[in-house]
């Protein structure tokens, strides 16, 4: 089997079936503004408001669904401070696998409580002094742990991949699709359904300028990192596509591009209060491709997912008022 295919649009199917009565099915909401601005017809598939507050319930729930009976009733751990831990947490908790996370004791501690208050078990370190990957590591084999990653994972992937599934099947085959990308997981399974469900739909990923190293990547076919990059998109800041996800990265999607700081910012403040919904930074970004212009495509039909809205409140306010 070739490594182009390590995640088929049967597995997005498979997960769809395991995910359904389970992960929320999302509204898909329009904006006559936003159609008029971009003359075109704009989909924005709304993530903000799937469990946990953004679409890596799917991917944590498909994979935690998949272990072995071994693996479930010894637990699972994962390195995360945002989505992906509260994301496992939750699924955790519905499975009745223990996990564990191991948080920067710097994290905000609305998202420490949130994920306790998911069931998980939180373990904080000092990232002056600790290296996660090891502590991680140390951890996973003393309790006999399994390690489940953010994204660099098949199961990971083919749960992402139903939220596009779920927006071709509402409104119909499009002619774009816009999807964020931080380490892919969520890009690289929105193309694998999005080319087998509406196969002539171009599929742009969209990063941060500040944090472009999937769109290095693309563009040279040859690997880039970036290093804790200084962008509000939190959940961008991954240092690398993975293994998995780079080449179907390469296979699957049509264009990458980024966005500016400013687009990001101007992006949430007009989904909010055009939208009247409550969205993150990293949630905006492929929105903010669009509206800003980064893509043009004129009469078209054109999906953009929304991937996100977990936020801190005060947070906002700060950047609203500065811009
Ligand atoms: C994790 C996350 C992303 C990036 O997803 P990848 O699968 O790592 O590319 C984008 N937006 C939000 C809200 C996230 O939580």
């Amino acid at each position: 089997m070739s490594q182009f295919h390590s995640v088929t649009f049967a597995d997005i199917e498979m997960a769809a079936k395991h995910l359904a009565g389970i992960a929320y099915r999302t509204p898909v909401m329009t904006s006559t503004t936003v159609n008029q601005r971009t003359n075109s017809q704009v989909f924005f598939k709304c993530e903000n408001f799937q469990r946990t507050g953004s679409f890596k319930f799917r991917g944590a729930y498909n994979a935690l669904l998949q272990l072995s009976a071994d693996q479930k009733q010894k637990g699972v751990i994962t390195f995360s401070s945002g989505n992906h831990a509260q994301a496992i947490a939750l699924a955790g908790s519905l499975l009745n696998i223990p996990t564990t996370i191991v948080m920067p004791e710097d994290a905000p501690s609305v998202k420490q409580s949130a994920t306790r208050g998911y069931g998980a078990e939180v373990i904080l370190y000092d990232r002056s002094e600790t290296n996660r990957e090891e502590l991680t590591q140390t951890l996973a084999q003393d309790r006999g742990l399994t390690m489940i990653p953010p994204y660099d994972h098949p199961h990971i992937v083919a749960g992402q991949g139903t939220a596009a599934k779920e927006l071709v099947e509402e409104v119909g085959g499009l002619d774009l699709l816009l999807v964020c990308c931080g380490g892919g997981g969520l890009l690289s399974g929105s193309a694998i359904a999005a080319k087998a469900l509406s196969p002539n739909c171009k599929v742009i990923g969209v990063e941060p300028e500040r944090a472009d190293d999937a769109t290095r990547s693309f563009h040279t076919k040859t690997f880039h990192t970036v290093n804790n990059p200084d962008t509000i998109a939190d959940g961008a800041r991954t240092p690398s596509l993975g293994k998995i996800t780079f080449p179907l990265v390469l296979n699957y999607v049509d264009d990458m591009v980024t966005v500016s700081e400013e687009a990001i910012v101007r992006t949430m403040f007009f989904l909010w209060e055009r939208l009247k919904i409550v969205v993150e930074p990293t949630g905006v970004l492929a929105a903010a491709a669009l509206l800003e212009g980064v893509i043009n495509e004129p009469d078209a039909k054109i999906g953009v997912i929304i991937s996100g809205g977990n936020v801190d409140l005060s947070q906002v306010a700060q950047l609203f008022s500065s811009s």
